[in-house]
């Protein structure tokens, strides 16, 4: 028996469209090639399981070699096989109509770049490199013919009668020696397997490796060993996400996240999940302790589609505030040969979008309701996924509010009744808003924080990178209250109770006063007042207002819009205290020069405190003090 043919189509030739779609990830034909070979054994496993093939199983293992001489990369299984009817039907027709189906869609359009990887091109993605594909198969049916097919990359391709004798497929790929030479490498097709095929369902074995085995004893009776050859076996069958949550160990867990990451610190916890309706998902996330820089964290997670890798560009499948987490997703349900934009429109992806963070929802309500004191310890890490969920997603919101914390600058934590009832008796304005404040930094606001614990308020510390936005979100999401910085405006400004304190200064004096200090501070950017404030307080204070702060920000993060504010320079409020007996002796000085002096250097008191006084001004303010101390 021979036949030649022709695979009809209507395309023009498809392989050079295949090789120029899938340039830089010609390495996936190893992962389509293996994976229909694990296809074909674990149906074979079916048709036994419900008695439809009465043969023998035997060992299934799928082996992958290669031989430099003959220039050939061989992919062999044991599973169902093909007979030469068969192979016109799945392969000429079926893998050809899915090739040319994909050609079609995509060569057009733009985003080539953005699917590669995403995707499976099946079988015809061995003539990426290729130049002759052969494929040699007998089928489990009794009494069948063994077939072999070969194809040189045109559009022809030859049946004839094969010589397997055992049942299943090899499939030989005759190595394009002028652009794929690489992949006759045992590194460079050890690593592909490892990438793409570490958690395939059969045993996958490429080649041999050394192991040490006890081999009798020395002349002191120690043990001796000698090297013995073993199959090298790159797939772990029956991971983790595979198995049953109540047959599993934290040890269990916390040695695959090692398997996965081994060279991460161990993660805070995890999560196992397992959907069956309406989509099919297993998994484990879990969440690893948090670093400064959270965009070099992003992309730890693995997508597989029944244990085949895919991808660990998860963008679209897992929502945004969740890329901070680790571990692996595995869904026969994500379609996987689309692009990008419609992946974002997908139902199922979408449902899988809130699956995963309602389970996250959960996971951390029920670690907050377990131990408390726990979760309080873990919340400078776990903190930011919940923040950062909160900002981004309203369901999670509404969800997170019940166990998300907020801590004050004593080291205390609150949840979000909890900081209201703290707060309600003192910390409401004349027009009964509720007023949090906060510290961005404690140490150098504390000047700041002093004068505010004086009135037994209570200051937040806000200092995380996510903070500035999240202050936003809680002044929107909680009823009639704010926000504001601790030097956003001098203490009784900060929580307006419409208490008047009386003034030591007569008007006159007031504006006298006033312009001294502007004359002393000399800046057009800061804007001078004299207040009344408690004698107790500093003699001069500079604030810079919440939204212009806030807007100054916005602006440094790089949010949109605000680019007008870029040449704006920072402008201050100094409130200069009426009642405090330094200004009184401003005042009193007998010298023009000497009223100036010492204003300024009450000015630069103020601004030392907050660290604001830096290079020259720094420099007069230290020789004005030696001065002022020696006299
Ligand atoms: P898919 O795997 O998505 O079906 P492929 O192009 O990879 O598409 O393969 C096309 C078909 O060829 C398979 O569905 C299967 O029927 C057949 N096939 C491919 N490889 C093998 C194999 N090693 N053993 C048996 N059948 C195979
Ligand atoms: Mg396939």
């Amino acid at each position: 028996m021979q036949e030649k043919g022709n695979i009809s189509i209507h395309t023009e030739n498809i392989f050079p469209i295949i090789k120029k779609f899938l340039y830089s990830d010609h390495e996936i034909f190893l992962r389509e090639l293996v994976s229909n070979a694990v296809d074909a054994s674990q149906k074979l496993k079916q048709l036994s399981g419900i008695g439809e093939f009465k043969g023998e199983l035997g060992d299934l293992r799928v082996e992958v070699s290669f031989d430099e001489a003959a220039k050939t990369i061989t992919i062999s299984d044991r599973g169902i096989g093909m007979t030469a009817e068969d192979i016109k039907k799945y392969i000429n027709q079926i893998a050809f109509s899915g090739a040319t189906e994909f050609v079609e869609k995509y060569k057009d359009k733009g985003d080539e770049q953005q699917i590669i990887g995403h995707f499976g091109l099946g079988f015809y993605s061995a003539f990426m490199v290729a130049e002759k594909v052969e494929i040699n198969s007998l089928s489990h049916v009794e009494g069948s013919e063994p077939a072999r097919w070969i194809c040189d990359g045109s559009t022809e391709f030859e049946i004839s009668e094969g010589d397997r004798t055992e049942r299943g497929t090899d499939i030989i790929l005759h190595v394009n020696m002028e652009d794929s030479a690489e992949f006759l490498n045992e590194a460079r097709l050890q690593g592909i397997l490892d990438k793409y095929c570490k958690f395939l369902p059969i045993e996958v074995k490429f080649g041999e490796k050394d192991k040490q085995v006890e081999d009798g004893k020395d002349d002191e009776d120690k043990p001796k060993y000698k090297t013995v050859k073993e199959d090298n076996i790159i797939n772990n069958p029956a991971p983790l996400w595979t198995k049953s949550p109540s047959e599993l160990t934290d040890e269990d867990y916390l040695a695959f996240y090692r398997e996965l990451y081994p060279f991460s610190e161990e993660p805070l916890f995890w999560i196992h999940l397992n959907v069956d309706y309406p989509f099919n998902l297993t998994g484990i996330l879990y969440f690893p302790k948090v670093k400064n820089d959270f965009e070099m964290q992003k992309n730890k997670i693995q997508l597989y589609s029944r244990q085949v890798f895919i991808t660990d560009e998860v963008k679209d499948v897992v929502p945004e505030f969740l890329m901070l987490l680790h571990g692996v997703i595995d869904s026969p349900d994500i379609p996987l040969n689309v692009s990008r934009s419609f992946l974002q429109a997908d139902g199922n992806v979408k449902k899988i979008n809130s699956y995963i963070t309602k389970k996250v929802a959960d996971k951390l309500g029920e670690l907050y309701k377990k131990d408390r004191a726990e979760y309080e310890k873990k919340w400078s890490d776990i903190g930011l996924f919940v923040k950062y969920g909160m900002l981004s997603d309203e369901k999670f919101y509404d969800k997170a509010k019940d166990f998300a914390l907020l801590e004050n600058v004593d080291g205390e934590f609150f949840n979000f009744d909890e900081y209201k009832t703290k707060t309600e008796a003192l910390q409401k304005d004349k027009d009964d808003n509720l007023v949090y404040l906060y510290s961005t930094d404690p140490a150098k606001q504390h000047t700041f924080i002093q004068s505010i614990k004086k009135k037994s308020y209570d200051v937040l510390k806000m200092d995380g990178q996510l903070d500035s936005h999240f202050i936003g979100t809680l002044e929107h999401k909680l009823e009639k209250t704010q926000l504001k910085r601790v030097d956003a405006e001098t203490v009784d400004k900060l929580i307006n109770k419409d208490e008047k304190i009386e003034s030591v200064l007569s008007d006159d004096d007031k504006e006298k006063a006033k312009t001294i200090f502007e004359k002393a501070i000399n800046d057009k950017n800061s804007t001078v007042a004299v207040e009344s404030l408690a004698s107790d307080e500093m003699p001069v204070i500079v604030t810079m207002p919440e939204f212009m702060r806030r807007m100054k920000d916005m602006q440094r993060q790089g949010g949109g819009g605000m680019m007008m504010m870029g040449d704006m320079p920072d402008q201050y409020n100094v409130a200069i205290n009426a009642n405090h007996p330094l200004v009184a002796k401003v005042l009193g000085s007998d010298q023009e020069d000497a009223k100036e002096k010492l204003a300024r250097q009450a000015y630069d008191l103020a601004l030392l405190s907050q660290g604001l006084l830096e290079g020259e001004a720094l420099t007069q303010f230290i020789n004005r003090s030696v001065e002022l101390s020696t006299n």
